[in-house]
């Protein structure tokens, strides 16, 4: 459904989703979202099979495919206090949700998706985390729809919860214009404690050039993340997992912490 006055709706469904929860909620338009870093460099890297990816028949790694009917994508960033690490603690086999982060987003992006198509007449289209069971790059529609950037850490950032947040994203057939980028950017005078506190060195040198990849946004702003460094310590973390009791289920379940170093490391956000 196309909307007359783009400005209203989108005022209105950011005070929405701030209702059911949000911490922070923002819009980001398909048109350029397609057109985001993320976007483009996922179509020129080689495949890529690692902790994040997944293997779906017919179905290259890293790839969105978008919703024919879809406009814009909804942002709902969610604040994660580094008093409650739980937040973030990967259990496999819950099938709602695999942290209670996780859910938190799902509820939220549930009763919105319910509200908008209800009393909108919106068409929703919520998006799970992974590209190849639908996803798209959060991090890059969270930094159109104006809620932060991308730090050195190769996190996003805000300003209010620095790397400490969150994200969810959901489509809708509403054509609204985005936000645009926040006039906010943290690293430019960081002396980037968040890549000394990596524990694989993931920052230690250059894999993406803007010769080689026509693009000046990089991973970690100048080409220097590793995601096959930071996969090694997320094996490691998966490898020391711990055994947790499930309820309703006999089988105990696998509970891992991933490595969040270079987000604690990071001074910015008062969370
Ligand atoms: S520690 Fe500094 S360089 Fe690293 S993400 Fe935070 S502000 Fe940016
Ligand atoms: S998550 Fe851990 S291993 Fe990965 S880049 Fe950050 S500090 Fe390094």
């Amino acid at each position: 459904m196309r909307q007359e006055n783009t400005e209203e709706p989108g005022r209105r469904i950011i005070a929405k989703a701030k209702e059911f929860g949000a911490d922070l909620a923002g819009i980001a338009n398909i048109g350029e979202l397609k057109t985001s870093p993320s976007h483009i460099i996922s179509e020129k890297l080689p495949e890529y099979d690692g902790e994040g990816t997944k293997n779906v028949a017919g179905r290259r790694r890293g790839r969105v495919e978008w919703p024919e009917e879809a406009r814009s994508a909804l942002v709902i960033a969610v604040a994660h206090p580094p008093g409650k690490p739980e937040m973030d603690w990967w259990v496999s086999g819950n099938k709602s949700g695999n942290t209670p982060g996780n859910r938190i987003l799902m509820r939220i992006a549930s009763e919105l998706a319910d509200y908008l198509e209800k009393k909108e007449g919106l068409q929703c289209f919520k998006l799970p985390y992974y590209i190849e069971y639908g996803g798209v790059y959060m991090k890059d529609a969270a930094v159109l729809a104006g809620l932060g950037c991308m730090g050195k850490n190769n996190l996003f950032l805000t300003p209010e919860f620095g790397p400490r947040v969150r994200l969810r994203v959901m489509l809708t057939d509403a054509d609204l214009p985005s936000a645009g980028k926040r006039d906010f950017d943290p690293c430019t005078d960081c002396s980037m404690p968040c890549r000394d506190a990596c524990p694989q060195n993931a920052f230690a040198e250059k894999i993406y050039s803007k010769a080689e990849y026509g693009l000046s946004q990089l991973p970690g702003r100048s080409g220097v993340f590793s995601r096959l460094r930071c996969n090694r310590e997320m094996q490691n973390n998966n490898a020391a997992f711990e055994t947790v009791s499930m309820e309703g289920r006999e089988k105990p379940g696998r509970r891992v912490k991933y490595c969040r170093e270079c987000e604690f490391a990071c001074p910015v956000g008062s969370v």
